[in-house]
């Protein structure tokens, strides 16, 4: 890697592993202002972001957190996220936020946000629910309702009143950001060589870690530094499509091994927040009624909304073919309800398109990949050897 490349992949992979939010931290220090964690998948950023409170994305303790009380608020056989979250909390970790959200996403996120109330009965707990139905004179209604008691519930503990101008500043600086990634997106389809998945992994993860201004900085860096890196040249590797990781995060270890057994990864779901609206939002009119009507119309396909099966399907099929996937790769968590409750109906549309897949679970803390490695592997082999 050329100097500036590796620097900026260092600073977002040492933002990526603070687990104790260090930036945070600073910007609380400098600012003075409320940070506000997030569970996956989607929050509405920029409402946060004009009320001067600072969003901060809570993807789990991944490998690095050995698990001692957070066992004991789960029975076994769900997910691992919510034991790595409650860990976190309970260790001192978060205690630089001044509240969470839990996006309705599955039982174990509102369960876990139960747990919350009752633990940390100081703090802001807010169970967003977002619509199930997407007629916008019901969920419309709905959704926009869910955002203005947001607002009043972040300006109760000390935010900023909800100001329509700052919104529509907000959405501006969002869709910059939005725009970055999906450039880096497009940068990784057509050149998958120039952008490895682990290294845009790291800085996305980074981007929901430190004010949203800093992380469009560190995304134009990091651009600029991998198109101008000569050194990285094409390999015969196949190209592959990953899906179901989109709320318990693989571990980095596990995206390393998949670029090492041969595939490159060119269409993936991990920390899809900045991917969940497809389009930018308007950035005049009422902003509240863009991010009603983006979420409702412009959302992703994902599993934990209520869509036909058909549309999720499709969706996935539409992705294969704009990413030019060779194979899918389903890679969801271990337990994850709404990752492995639709993997049927999307392998089913998958192997009507003739298109080669593979599946296998993870946990965000595993540290053994020979067997995924080897499953992997012989996929891309087998995509590179047999198909058209
Ligand atoms: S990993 Fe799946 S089951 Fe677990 S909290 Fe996330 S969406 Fe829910």
């Amino acid at each position: 890697m050329t100097g500036e490349l590796e620097l900026v992949v260092a600073e977002a992979e040492e933002l990526f592993r603070d687990l104790r939010l260090g930036a945070v931290r600073r910007w609380k220090e400098e600012t003075g202002g409320l940070a506000v964690g997030y569970m996956p998948i989607y929050v509405p950023l920029e409402l946060f972001h004009a009320q001067g409170v600072m969003p901060v994305g809570i993807f789990g303790g991944g490998d690095q957190l050995e698990i001692i009380r957070g066992d004991a608020y789960y029975q076994s056989y769900i997910c691992h996220i919510p034991r790595s979250t409650i860990e976190l909390g309970l260790n001192g970790a978060f205690d630089c936020l001044d509240g969470m959200v839990f996006p309705a996403i599955c039982d174990v996120v509102r369960n876990l946000s139960g747990m919350w109330k009752l633990q940390f009965p100081d703090r802001l707990v807010r169970y967003l629910d977002v619509p199930q139905n997407f007629d916008p004179e019901v969920g419309g209604r709905f959704y926009r309702a869910e955002l203005e008691s947001l607002a009043a519930e972040l300006a109760a503990r000390g935010a900023a009143s909800y100001d329509a101008s700052r919104l529509r500043e907000s959405i501006a600086v969002y869709n910059e950001l939005r725009g970055r990634v999906r450039d880096l997106y497009d940068l990784r389809r057509r050149e998958p060589w120039k952008v490895p998945t682990h290294e845009l992994y790291v800085l996305l993860r980074a981007s929901v870690v430190q004010p949203v201004e800093a992380s469009i900085r560190l995304l134009d860096r990091y651009r600029e530094a991998a198109l101008a890196a000569d050194e990285r040249r094409p390999m015969d590797q196949a190209r592959v499509l990953v899906t179901g990781s989109f709320c318990e995060q693989p571990p980095l270890g596990l995206i390393r091994t998949l670029e090492r057994s041969g595939c490159y990864v060119v269409d993936d779901d991990f920390v899809q927040i900045h991917r969940w609206m497809e389009c930018d939002l308007p950035t005049g009119g009422d902003p509240l009624a863009s991010l009603v009507d983006a979420f409702l119309a412009d959302s992703v396909a994902s599993p934990v909304r209520y869509i036909g099966e058909e549309t999720k399907g499709r969706a996935l099929l539409e992705r294969v073919e704009r990413s030019g996937a060779e194979g899918v790769l389903f890679c969801a968590p271990s337990f994850c309800d709404p990752a492995l409750l639709d993997q049927p109906m999307i392998v089913a549309a998958v192997e009507a398109a003739g298109i080669p897949w593979t599946a296998f679970k993870y946990a965000e803390n595993n540290g053994q990949f020979q067997v995924i490695r080897e499953q992997a592997g012989t996929f891309s082999d087998s995509i590179k050897l047999w198909s058209d």
